[in-house]
């Protein structure tokens, strides 16, 4: 709401329902909105009116005004009225402080009812009732007049806003890139548009704008940016829709430090416009490689608004010639066979129940762990749990001295491997962690994870793929590191240098929900085509899916690098929720569909026919 609105005065209103103010009292007004409340006492009909900037209490005298309280008498909720009268305080004892306006009311004089409401499937007055999500998808323009939802999508203007002001102050253009393009893979499943005026032939719809952006840079463009719509065919969790939303931005002529740096105090100046209530945790942010993350949080998108980090036990549980000798076999086990073994100290759980920890054991069974051992130091200094049989006392002091449990702490173990234990452990972590209140839900921590490994070893095809994006830079202090031990870009294995070298990849992280990541990329011809080798590929056979942009090399292109942050989740952590439905005014439902609009269906015979296609074998609505 916003007091300095003059300008949404219309025809129908002179101010809107959140304006008014004591300081308008004697004077005369029209409102125009929703039926918010209506209370009928006979003599007095009491409206709330609604709209978007607020609610105002009109009241309607019959005394006074006998034809508006004959139509008042008539109105229900959610009907659309137009009143006019006069601003009057109100009585002294019957203010609403929970209202701006509530100081005032608005004695009408005429009501007019500009169109009549069904009875709505859902409360719209009872902003907390719980309604099934599929009935507010489907009824979404009610459900977006409902208070949490206004407010949000408001919200979600206002970032989107903040982001255009701060790249407009730093020199950047804003472009829109098109929609109908050729797959720009991101690693999920591409949407396909077939194309009527090439038969046979195909449009993807943008995983991202990656490839236009980089061809802006080779453009001139310098300095890029977009609010894009980005399309991924995956199977969809609370944070993900097939359609959503990013901060799309690229940059020439700079390293990482510079892009790092702008996306930073760009993230810092929007949070404090869009949510100045929301104190940003560290400034600047924290800072990890991507194996220190890993070491400390399990996890490459920390959530640094606590501790409780991983602790290594393993060099606690040799003995003195290094060889595993704890006495348990499941930790000598996996750290003989190279695995690690990890603990979280939970703070003030070690009186949790059998049941309690049986539960927790499930879930980081459920999250790919063996098993989960716990220590549990009473409080009086006594050490308890099922692994004391077999750890003698000195190991077992040793590996509560390890994790700098304090009496009454829990300490929770997991022997696995090593990528293993840290996803378990880091899982655990993030759950306790709100659960023990931890977790500062009114803060921002945000926090950046970089020097992510270039590639990942690919068993089955025999080669490196990219972990991120194949025109991902390499470290110039690791470029030496793109090498086989065969000799031969072409013939790479597991025990390649290349597994070594790392990206100039840095993502960005907040509360513990990646928000977006980017990279410094190749621009150098030799140096990409090597790159290509190592991922199986030939310039010749990545010219089929980046022939533009392998081109556009050969014309001279600038050093570049950027980012893309994903609006929907920033929204969605800003208006604290944790699904990007809630942040969104028409997202599909899981299983992708539109129940609103009854999305997606199926297409008129005579549009498969222009296409020439025919569905086969289909079963759902498309058959
Ligand atoms: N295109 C990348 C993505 O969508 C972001 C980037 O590297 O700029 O994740």
């Amino acid at each position: 709401m916003n007091d300095a609105q003059p300008s949404l005065a219309t025809p129908y209103r002179t101010h809107t329902c959140g304006q008014l103010r004591v300081s308008d009292a004697g004077g005369p007004a029209r409102l125009a909105g929703w039926v918010h409340r209506r209370r009928d006492h006979g003599q007095l009909i009491f409206i709330d009116l609604r709209d978007r900037h607020g609610i105002t209490q009109v009241v309607i005298d019959k005394a006074d005004a006998p034809d508006a309280h004959a139509t008042a008498s008539r109105v229900r909720s959610e009907f659309v009225v137009a009143v006019g009268g006069e601003v009057a305080p109100r009585l002294p004892g019957t203010e609403n402080a929970t209202l701006p306006t509530g100081g005032i009311e608005l004695r009408a004089t005429s009501v007019e009812i500009l169109s009549e409401a069904r009875t709505p499937p859902f409360y719209i007055n009872e902003p907390d009732a719980p309604v099934d999500e599929t009935l507010r998808l489907k009824y979404r323009y009610l459900d977006i007049r409902r208070q949490p939802m206004t407010e949000r999508l408001q919200l979600r203007s206002r970032l989107v806003q903040a982001i255009r002001e701060v790249h407009h102050r730093n020199g950047f253009v804003e472009i829109e890139t098109p929609t109908l393009i050729k797959s720009t893979p991101e690693g999920a499943r591409d949407f396909i548009v077939p194309s009527r005026l090439q038969p046979g032939a195909v449009y993807a719809l943008p995983q991202s704008p990656q490839q236009l952006k980089q061809l802006l840079m080779v453009a001139g463009m310098d300095r890029y940016f977009q609010i894009a719509r980005c399309y991924r065919d995956e199977d969809l969790r609370g944070d993900r829709q097939p359609e959503f939303t990013q901060l799309d931005l690229e940059m020439s002529f700079v390293d990482e430090e510079t892009v790092m740096a702008f996306v930073e105090s760009m993230v810092i100046d929007v949070s404090r416009t869009t949510a100045p209530d929301r104190p940003i945790a560290q400034v600047p942010f924290p800072r990890f490689t991507y194996v220190e993350a890993m070491d400390r949080f399990g996890s490459d998108k920390p959530d640094v608004r606590f501790g409780m980090e991983l602790v290594d036990l393993g060099n606690r549980l040799v003995g003195a010639d290094g060889v595993p000798a704890s006495g348990f076999r499941v930790f000598d086990d996996a750290l003989t066979s190279g695995g690690t073994v990890k603990a979280i100290v939970a703070p003030g759980m070690a009186g949790i129940s059998r049941r309690e920890l049986d539960d927790l054991t499930e879930r980081a069974r459920r999250f790919g762990a063996k098993g989960l051992a716990h220590l549990s130091l009473e409080v009086g200094g006594e050490i308890r749990g099922p692994i004391t049989k077999f750890l003698d006392e000195d190991m077992t002091r040793a590996v509560i001295e390890g994790t700098g449990a304090g009496e009454g702490d829990l300490v929770l173990i997991v022997a696995d491997r090593a990528s293993v234990t840290a996803d378990v452990l880091g899982r655990l972590r993030v759950e306790l962690g709100e659960r023990l209140g931890l977790a500062d839900p009114d803060v921002l921590a945000y926090a950046w994870v970089h020097r992510f490994p270039m590639y990942q070893w690919d068993a089955e095809g025999e080669r490196w793929d990219a972990t991120h994006n194949p025109f991902s830079g390499v470290l110039p202090e690791d470029e030496p590191l793109l090498t086989t031990t065969s000799g031969d870009p072409a013939r790479p294995s597991p025990e390649d240098p290349a597994g070594r070298a790392r990206a100039m990849q840095y993502d960005l992280a907040v509360n513990g929900w990646e928000l977006g990541g980017g990279s410094i990329r190749i621009h150098r011809r030799e140096l990409l085509e090597l790159s290509f080798r190592l991922q199986g590929q030939t310039i010749e056979g990545m010219r089929e899916r980046f022939g533009a942009i392998l081109d556009a090399f050969e014309f001279g292109a600038p050093p570049h690098g950027g980012i893309a942050l994903g609006i929907d989740r920033w929204a969605m952590v800003l208006a604290r929720q944790t699904n990007i439905r809630e942040v969104m005014a028409f997202p599909k439902t899981q299983s992708g569909t539109d129940p609103m609009l009854e999305a997606p269906s199926a297409p008129e015979p005579a549009q498969l026919e222009e296409l020439g296609l025919r569905f086969v074998g289909a079963t759902g609505k498309g058959s």
